[in-house]
């Protein structure tokens, strides 16, 4: 079956957001701001409805493999 299905399964898989209005992309700078779909505060992790990992110290990991690393000063453990 040949029909604009394919249009469909082309889109992103990445995103959960069933928001109106939608919230930021991933790709954004606000991308913090999309709601929390699962949280696991005993891992230290949530999963926003953009696809973004978000991790308690600040850092994320996004869809695309992409690592933000923490945007707050904190001492080098290593
Ligand atoms: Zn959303």
């Amino acid at each position: 079956m040949h029909t604009q299905l394919d249009t469909a399964t082309n889109r992103l898989p990445d995103s959960l957001c069933t928001h109106t209005p939608a919230c930021p992309p991933a790709e954004g700078s606000d991308r913090e701001a999309a709601h929390v779909v699962v949280a696991h505060p005993e891992q230290g992790w949530s999963l926003l409805c953009n696809g973004v990992l978000l991790f308690e110290d600040t850092g994320e990991l996004l869809p695309d493999g992409r690592v933000i690393p923490p945007h707050r000063t904190l001492a080098v453990v290593a």
